[in-house]
Order: structure tokens, then C-alpha cells, then sequence
């Protein structure tokens, strides 16, 4: 039986360092600018008249402050984390220490190219890598997120059929378990929305794709696995029908964890893909910090891809302006470089064997989950899965509990809760994503804490009802503390 997480003692009292703040108190002193430096003379407008309000502490205290802050939170370097689809998994902290290297985190992207080359060789190599492991032809490292390079790509479609066919065409499609950027990606780029209802198996319906397919369709876009985490087994006949049709695929590939080494979307007829490299490949994510989300292209695409395009010229490397087909440049310079560095450190630590490795795991890792907790949870579509497993709370609703008092309650049990209530079409649902780096031992605590929790459902579901009760915080009411969030400690 789980005890509780021993967060009680974490919360206990964590004072706000302004509230720890003596007049004078210092941490540290910075010394005078050493003769070396130029000595700047800063415009009267933009010197200070008084002194910021910033808490005047010991260096032990912000450090213990800082400390206890971090535990307050639930991050993957404190305990399991298995949210669907957004793959936290644990990410080697040498990647990082990698990217911190001065060489790398100090390197500006107004430099010459001349002084850049190990960056662009850097950028060249995981450019390539990913067109391996993706199986296309070329690349762009520059959008930022998955849902820039959703969009990055649509601006392509629609440059590619303007082009090739004298005009751009109306409309994209996309299955009703889509993650949510995807909608908003084909509105952003000019296109309309068509949904396809999926089959009762949880797949695209190739009839119902039939009959929506037409010469204003621009493209489908689906992820593959599905978000139920089911691998699409008529891929091939799909991507053929929407290329009759005239139309080109979009493979939404923010995850690649269950993909790697063992199936390439350029294989199954793609014509572009983005992959997350803040989820598959190694930077951490989750607080809103900077991401990468490269999209892989056909060959055919190569053309439209945004400025500038990395090239080797004379056994150098040099970046292509002169393209007038581009859709022109999506990000600020080159990407986020930071984020590259870890990507390519990660892959080649990994190898191609290692690669292959993280796929095995996370598949059964997920069906591991699938099996165990078949018992006490409903599983509409229980069949082996991919990275990701989807069960529902129906059978705990019945019985008064819903999916969200027993995502509330698992935080009483020190795990994050999963995706829950996506995708939208299974009732209750919990996106349960355990990841490949996670033990068999912490697998089994968490089925051990789904199963009591199960129980509680009968015997306190008043503890469900009201949970969490260990966290510093308890239940939020969700909608405010998003929208009208209050971070200032001065008002
Ligand atoms: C995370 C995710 C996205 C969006 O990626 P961002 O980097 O958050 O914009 C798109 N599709 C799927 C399936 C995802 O899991």
C-alpha cells in the first residue's frame, strides 16, 4: 500500500524571500568594473533614480529560498510524470551542460559566417540526422514550437499548389482525436477546418476520408501513433487516397518516441513532419521556455522551405538568402540553437541502436500499464499499444469519482497526473505516457497507487472529492488562476 508523498514536510512554511528581506543584509558584493573593461556612460534616461525593490538577503538564504521553491512544484527530476502526449520524459542532464558550453551559449548569430562554422556544422549534422530518422529529404530547424512547424509546413502546401497549380487550395482535414494545435495551425494558415469522425477502432475511417476527399482539400494532417496511442495500420492506403486526390500529408510528429529506429513517416508516404526536439530529443520543457519544432519535407516541398536555407558552398557551410519560392523566415535567425545543441548531443550519445531502444521501451513501458491496470480501470480500445495508453475513469464515475478528482488525488501520491479529458472522444479519459525512462519498479508503484485510489473511490471518496491535501496549494479553480494569474508580490 502507497503511504502519502512526503510533500507535508516540503510545504512546511516556505517563507517569501521578501518577507526574509534586512535593510542592508547582502549576498553578494560586486566588485568595481576591472580596468579592462571599457567604462560605459550611460544616458541619464536610462539610469535609475532609486534603488529596486529587491529582497536584501544572504546568500544561503536565496539559495535555500530558491531551493524550496523548486520542490513545490511537480517537475520530472522530483518524480514520475507520465502525461500523455507531451512525453516528460527524463532528459540526460550532460545535454545540458553540453548546450552551457561558451562556445555554444555565447555564440551570436550576428557573427560572420566565416567565425560560425562549427554552429552551422552543428546545425548541418542534426539536420541530417533528423532527415534520417524521419526519412525525408530536407529540413528547416527553425520554428520554435510544434505549432510553428505545423504552420511553417501549411504555408509550404500552400505555396506548393499556388505554384505548381496556380492556385492554393481551401480546406484541411483533420481526425476528431487531433491535438489541439492542429485546428489552429490550418485556421492561421488561411485554410479551413474539416473533421473526420473516427472509426469505431479509434481510426481514421477511410469511408468517411472518401467522401470528404475533393480538389479543394489541401491536406490531412495526422499524428501518427494516434493520440489513442494506436499506430494507424491503413497509413499507406490513406496518404494514396489524399495523393489522387491531389492533396499532400502532414504528419504531426511532436512525438517520435514510439517511431525511432523502427518506422519512418517519410517511409509511409508523408510529405512533411515536425518533430518536438523539447519532447523526443532531450530539452527539458513544461515552464513555457524556449522549444524547437523542425519540420522534415519531401523533396518536392524543397523549394518553399523558409529562409535561410544551410547549404555547403566550397567545403563550407553558408546560408541560402536568394530563394524565391521560400515562404521566407519564421524565427529570428537560425532557430533556437541552444535547443540543437542538446538534440544532437542526445543523438549521437544514443546511436542508432540506442535510438531504436527508447522506441522498444516506451511501447512496453505503455502496454505494461495497459495490462496492469486493465483490472480496475475501463480500457475502450485494449489492444497493444504504442508510446501511450488510454484508459477511462467511466467505471469510477459510475460510482460518483471523476477523472478529475482522481487526477487531484494522485498528487497526494507524489505522481503527476496524465493528460486527462483528451483525446475528446473517449469519456474520462486519462493520456497515460510513462515514457522509456522510467523503471519497472516505478511502474508499479503507480499501478499499485491507481489501484488503491480505486479502492478509495468506495471507501473515501470524500479524501477523492476534496483531494489534493499535501500539495502546497489545494484545488484551484482552473479557469481564474489561467486567466487572471498574479505573480507580484508588491501590488
Ligand atoms: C505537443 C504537441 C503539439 C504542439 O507542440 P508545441 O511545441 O507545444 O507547440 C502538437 N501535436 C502533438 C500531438 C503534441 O503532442
Amino acid at each position: 500500500m502507497p503511504s502519502p508523498h512526503p510533500l507535508k514536510q516540503l510545504q512546511s512554511e516556505t517563507q517569501l524571500i521578501f518577507e526574509l528581506s534586512r535593510p542592508g543584509r547582502t549576498g553578494f558584493q560586486a566588485t568595481a568594473t576591472p580596468a579592462s573593461l571599457p567604462h560605459v556612460k550611460l544616458p541619464s534616461t536610462l539610469t535609475r533614480k532609486t534603488a529596486p525593490r529587491l529582497p536584501e538577503v544572504a546568500e544561503n538564504t536565496a539559495v535555500r529560498h530558491y531551493t524550496n521553491l523548486s520542490v513545490r512544484n511537480h517537475h520530472i527530476d522530483r518524480d514520475f510524470y507520465p502525461l500523455g502526449s507531451c512525453t516528460m520524459k527524463y532528459n540526460p542532464k550532460v545535454n545540458d551542460e553540453l548546450a552551457a558550453h561558451p562556445g555554444f551559449a555565447a555564440i551570436s548569430p550576428k557573427q560572420s559566417e566565416a567565425s560560425s562554422q562549427g554552429a552551422m556544422e552543428l546545425m548541418y549534422e542534426l539536420s541530417s540526422a533528423l532527415i534520417e530518422i524521419t526519412g525525408m529529404d530536407h529540413i528547416t530547424l527553425q520554428p520554435a514550437a510544434g505549432a510553428q512547424g505545423e504552420q511553417t509546413a501549411l504555408l509550404m502546401f500552400r505555396a506548393y499548389h499556388e505554384k505548381c497549380f496556380g492556385k492554393p487550395r481551401k480546406a484541411v482535414i483533420i481526425p476528431d482525436s487531433a491535438h489541439g494545435t492542429n485546428p489552429a495551425s490550418i485556421v492561421n494558415a488561411g485554410y479551413e477546418v474539416i473533421q473526420l469522425p473516427s472509426a469505431d477502432d479509434g481510426m481514421v475511417d477511410v469511408g468517411a476520408l472518401k467522401n470528404v476527399l475533393n480538389e479543394d482539400i489541401a491536406a490531412l494532417m495526422i499524428t501518427n501513433p494516434n493520440t489513442l496511442g494506436l499506430f494507424e495500420k491503413k497509413i499507406l492506403e490513406i496518404n494514396d487516397l489524399v495523393h489522387q486526390a491531389g492533396g499532400l500529408v502532414y504528419m504531426d510528429g511532436a512525438n517520435l518516441n514510439a517511431l525511432l529506429g523502427i518506422a519512418r513517416p517519410g517511409d509511409m508516404g508523408f510529405d512533411a513532419c515536425h518533430m518536438n526536439l523539447h519532447k523526443t530529443f532531450s530539452t527539458p520543457h513544461g515552464g513555457g521556455g524556449p522549444g524547437s519544432g523542425p519540420v522534415a519535407v519531401k523533396k518536392k516541398l524543397e523549394p518553399f522551405l523558409p529562409t535561410p536555407v544551410l547549404v555547403v558552398l566550397n567545403n563550407k557551410f553558408h546560408w541560402e538568402w536568394n530563394r524565391p519560392d521560400s515562404i521566407g523566415n519564421v524565427h529570428s535567425f537560425y532557430g533556437n540553437f541552444g535547443i540543437h545543441v542538446r538534440a544532437l548531443a542526445y543523438i549521437l550519445s544514443m546511436g542508432s541502436e540506442g535510438m531504436r531502444g527508447i522506441a522498444e521501451n516506451s511501447i512496453i513501458n505503455a502496454n505494461y500499464l495497459r495490462v496492469m491496470l486493465a483490472d480496475c480501470y475501463q480500457i475502450q480500445q485494449n489492444v497493444p499499444c504504442m508510446h501511450e495508453v488510454i484508459i477511462s475513469g467511466s467505471r469510477q464515475k459510475a460510482r460518483g469519482i471523476r477523472t478529475h478528482d482522481i487526477a487531484k488525488r494522485l498528487l497526494d501520491y507524489g505522481v503527476h497526473p496524465p493528460t486527462v479529458y483528451f483525446p475528446l472522444i473517449v469519456p474520462e479519459c486519462m493520456m497515460i505516457e510513462p515514457t522509456e525512462s522510467e523503471s519497472r519498479e516505478t511502474l508499479d508503484d503507480f499501478v499499485d497507487i491507481m489501484k488503491t485510489i480505486d479502492k478509495e473511490v468506495d471507501e473515501h471518496p470524500d479524501e477523492l472529492l476534496s483531494a489534493p491535501h499535501l500539495t502546497p496549494v489545494r484545488r484551484l479553480d482552473e479557469a481564474s488562476a489561467a486567466r487572471t494569474l498574479d505573480i507580484r508580490y508588491y501590488k
